[in-house]
């Protein structure tokens, strides 16, 4: 069935009962399905059908996820990938080829950065960054070649927005593929289909599972785009696990009273460290002091579980502070149901220059929080001993 609220579809988007009369949906773990004739089977191949035939090219499980997700943001169709950077990676190479360019966001996750500048450019695909809070200035970047425009708001850890209304008109106004990473907001929180998004790409393993199982990819957006990305995807062979597709699915039916609670909490934490000696600054979309409160009033409907705050003292301040956390995990991961804190500029972005880090919004006494779902009170408890020792 198909709802006009989020909460419902997240629930009852369920794959068709099998004769068994299951409540819930049963896991196919199988690699490929059986046709009763051969003229079903010729029927299939031809792509007259849309009878399953391999698990490489799809898989009720998946199908099921692909499904959910696309009702939730509005896509008309997906496909779900191994992981978030197989997604990442197949939105951009079943599109491109030799000689053509693109324009991303200069704040994109670590690996998308990998693809852009060491892998793409031996297959003679070139790009260029951009200012992520300044849309005006892109227009000067843009070559004949210029095919696609990839982005991600909120960015990873500073959270920047970028304007996606203002980002849509760019991107439709120059004929190009805009491609966003949505992982950080779920569609939850952000739409991006909803300011033009031809391709939108999902990191399944942080707030979808939201509970630090599995890997998974989704890239969901407009029919024409998808049917590419299919073609791509069915020969290359970076398909999500049916038993991973099955464990996301479950998690989908919680995800909106997770993020209501990661969310509220995140608020809570951020308002709470602004409030605190031993702080600079804090960082979250929906706090009255971020300079982009309106922008992320408007394309966001809460700030996300994810807070970020630059310690007086910079870097050694930065690792005495995680050296003094108890309960929190030390972890590269997000979207956890456990509160998880790094400090960027010692690990996920240590390789990047002060400057570089800098020009992503990223300070030496940055720590990035993943707010949990422990209780609100421990979560801060923790925090205040590790910011008072
Ligand atoms: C984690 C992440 C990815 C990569 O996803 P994996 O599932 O780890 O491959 C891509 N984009 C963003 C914004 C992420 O946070």
């Amino acid at each position: 069935m198909s709802s006009n609220h989020f909460e419902t579809n997240a629930i009852r988007g369920q794959m068709k009962r099998t004769e068994q009369r299951e409540h819930s949906a049963p896991l196919f773990l199988t690699s490929s399905f059986v046709f009763p004739g051969p003229e079903q089977m010729e029927l299939a191949f031809q792509g007259g059908t849309d009878d399953n035939i391999y698990s490489r090219y799809s898989n009720p499980n998946t199908d099921e996820l692909i499904q959910k997700v696309c009702a939730m943001e509005g896509a008309e169709d997906g496909f779900a990938l191994a992981s978030g950077m197989s997604a990442v990676f197949a939105s951009m190479a079943a599109f491109l080829k030799a000689g053509d360019h693109v324009l991303a966001s200069r704040a994109v996750f670590g690996s998308t950065h990998q693809i852009l500048t060491e892998l793409l450019p031996r297959w003679g695909i070139t790009h260029s960054y951009v200012d992520p809070l300044d849309v005006g200035s892109w227009a000067a970047h843009l070559q004949p070649s210029t095919k696609m425009l990839v982005l991600e708001t909120p960015s990873n850890p500073g959270l920047q927005l970028i304007d996606l209304e203002a980002a849509g008109d760019f991107a439709k106004a120059h004929g190009l593929i805009f491609n966003v990473d949505n992982c950080f907001a779920t569609p939850y929180l952000q739409q991006p289909g909803r300011y033009g998004a031809g391709l939108i790409v999902h990191s399944a393993t942080k707030w979808m599972d939201g509970q630090g199982r599995v890997l998974g990819g989704i890239v969901a957006g407009k029919a024409d785009l998808i049917e590419e990305l299919r073609f791509f995807c069915r020969h290359t062979g970076p398909a999500m696990s049916p038993f991973n597709a099955w464990v996301l699915s479950k998690s989908l039916e919680t995800l909106s009273v997770r993020m209501d609670r990661h969310c509220a909490s995140a608020l809570e934490i951020a308002k709470w460290l602004e409030a605190r000696p031993e702080v600079e600054r804090v960082h979250y979309p929906h706090l009255e002091s971020h300079p982009q409160y309106a922008l992320a009033k408007m394309q966001m409907k809460q700030g996300g579980g994810i807070v970020a705050f630059d310690l007086k003292g910079g870097l050694e301040a930065g690792r005495q502070f995680l050296s003094r956390i108890q309960m929190c995990s030390l972890s590269s991961n997000l979207g956890d149901t456990r509160t998880i804190v790094t400090h960027p500029a010692t690990t996920t972005h240590s390789k990047l220059s002060e400057a570089d880090r800098a020009s992503v919004g990223i300070g030496p006494g940055m720590i990035r929080i993943s707010v949990g779902l422990e209780h609100v009170e421990d979560i801060r408890q923790d925090l205040a001993q590790a910011l008072e020792a």
